[in-house]
């Protein structure tokens, strides 16, 4: 823990006070405290004054999404702060000292550990949006693993479904995990990072027995986990070594259609499109999903006014919307405003977490903006 304090100081040291950072935060309303200097600057004469740590720090750490809103822009226009990384070890030093999580991140931290998912499911209903049949015939080994991950297993479970029609039609050779656990995500972005070594090491292990040369994913957080979180330098403590390919669902599609093993009918649509912060902001992947898009015919696709690296968080991530829900859907309610301002039909996304919080906006709203994950989009359309 001194170590990552050290680490902590160093990183928080940097940042110039410029506050270029509040104007790309989708939480800031007027207060210093609400965007990523004010938590740094908070947390930084805690650290190296030896403040007392109490719950109104928590409550400034904690309330981020991690979307990297500021890093990027802190990257292009001041001194490269490390703000999300930097928001996080923060996180990590409150948990350990007993100050964080919020009381809500710690109850789906502990049903993590019990069931492996953060919705307060059971572990053995995980593949009920599978047919009992399809489930009894998932071979043990084979080319390619779908990881579905915990909201598209228990919430979304649409995507999960439209995922396994479409690699069927393409043709795959694929399977799914009988023991797929969390990725960890929700520990990782709110600091809560002892367990997630267990869980890392599992799906690997579990992924290594199938033989799949090629793991695909439909859940941007999930891939990001993999991406970034398992393998780098990110998170000295995981390190957790493979030797299989990762691809995000867009990337399977866009290869699909331009191979012609899928074909799209009409859709004759205004389409726009959202930017998963862990796609777009964390992994810089903003062509591909836009790619697939434009290959249903006669749709009008046209971009929201905030995009690709200006684009804004749906407002659910970094355990924001279990511990400050309301805030966390008015993020998303403007950018159903947006959407409703270029006048799309469908706002699409490739992450069923984005899917989730933009569709409680649009309830909210009573917008007739329609919201769909691409690889909805792509099932419901082909030809
Ligand atoms: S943009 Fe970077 S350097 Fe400027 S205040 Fe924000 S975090 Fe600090
Ligand atoms: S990560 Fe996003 S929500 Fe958090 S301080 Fe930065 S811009 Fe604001």
């Amino acid at each position: 823990m001194e170590n990552l304090k050290k680490e902590l100081l160093t990183e928080l040291s940097q940042c110039t006070k410029c506050k270029f950072c509040l104007t790309s935060c989708p939480l800031y309303k007027g207060w210093i405290r609400e965007g990523a200097t004010g938590k740094l600057q908070a947390m930084y004469y805690a650290l190296k004054y030896d403040l007392p740590l109490d719950n109104s720090l928590r409550d400034m750490i904690f309330a981020c999404t991690t979307c990297s809103s500021c890093q990027k822009t802190c990257e292009n226009y001041s001194t490269g702060v490390k703000s999300v990384l930097a928001i996080e070890k923060a996180r990590r030093i409150l948990v350990n000292k007993g100050i964080g999580p919020t009381p809500q991140e710690k109850k789906f931290a502990n049903h993590i550990e019990r069931e492996f998912n953060p919705y307060m499911e059971l572990h053995v209903k995980r593949l009920d949006w599978l047919p009992r049949q399809e489930r009894s015939f998932l071979p043990k080994r084979a080319e390619y693993l779908y990881f579905v991950g915990c909201t598209s297993s228990y919430r979304q479970i649409k995507i999960a479904q439209d995922s396994v029609n479409v690699l069927k039609r393409i043709g795959l050779d694929f399977t799914i995990l009988q023991d797929e656990w969390c990725c960890g995500s929700p520990l990782l972005r709110t600091g809560q990072w002892d367990f997630v070594i267990k869980l890392a090491q599992h799906n690997i292990s579990e992924i290594k027995k199938t033989g799949a040369h090629t793991v695909i994913f439909s859940c941007a957080g999930c891939y990001r986990a993999f991406n970034k979180d398992y393998t780098s330098d990110y998170h000295d403590f995981l390190k957790s070594d493979y030797d299989f390919k990762t691809l995000h669902m867009t990337g399977l599609l866009e290869d699909a259609l331009r191979t012609k093993k899928l074909e799209l009918k009409n859709s004759d649509k205004t389409i726009t499109y959202h930017d998963p912060c862990h796609l777009g902001l964390h992994l810089s992947i903003y062509d591909t999903p836009r790619n697939v898009l434009k290959y249903l015919p006669g749709t009008r696709f046209v971009e929201l006014p905030k995009n690709r690296e200006n684009s804004v968080c749906c407002g659910a991530g970094g355990g924001y919307r279990a511990s400050f829900p309301d805030s966390s859907i008015d993020v998303s309610v403007n950018r159903i405003k947006e959407a409703e301002e270029i006048s799309a039909d469908i706002l699409a996304s490739a992450c069923p977490f984005c899917w989730r919080n933009l569709s409680d906006a649009v309830n909210n709203l009573k917008s007739k903006v329609q919201i769909k994950d691409i690889i909805e989009l792509v099932a419901e359309n082909i030809r």
